[in-house]
């Protein structure tokens, strides 16, 4: 597969066929990430700090990203990551997944003492996990995120 660029379309010749297509998603999605970037970093921050008040462990560093399929991730080396997208999700999923990255740093794995520790602060977890698997079913595309952040908004309100 071989990608030619220019300034408004990009080809894409495949098995010799060739596809022509506009630019335009790859440049709204990363434009997208660098508008949001820092708000969902406050957001994370400040989550991460209200509930590591309770936890009192230490991470390394906080990185944003645009990550296709996963809302957050720990590394062995003490480093969390958060898709920014986490900014449509209503508050309680939020807090679920940065509750979940943070548990990370006891436990690298999934086993039972995590989700024990997870449940000290997130006693209904699993409801979240099934609330937060119905979400992801539907695609993390922002329109669609957005709309799902409205229901709930409409719900609680
Ligand atoms: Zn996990």
């Amino acid at each position: 597969m071989s990608l030619r660029q220019n300034k408004k379309y990009f080809t894409i010749k495949w098995w010799g066929t060739k596809i022509v297509r506009k630019q335009s998603r790859v440049r709204t999605v990363s434009k997208h990430l660098k508008m949001h970037k820092e708000e969902a970093r406050a957001l994370v921050l400040a989550r991460l700090n209200h509930y590591n008040q309770h936890y009192a462990l230490s991470w390394n560093r906080v990185a944003i990203r645009n990550q296709r399929r996963r809302w957050g991730s720990c590394t062995s080396l003490k480093n969390l990551n958060f898709n920014y997208k986490l900014l449509y999700l209503p508050p309680h999923l939020q807090d679920y997944i940065i509750v979940h990255e943070l548990c990370h740093l006891v436990e690298l794995n999934h086993g039972q003492h995590f989700w024990d520790l997870v449940a000290e602060q997130i006693p209904d977890y699993q409801v979240r996990v099934a609330e937060l698997r119905t979400i992801d079913a539907l695609g993390h595309s922002v329109p669609v995120l957005q709309r799902v952040q409205q229901q709930y908004q409409e719900y609680t309100t």
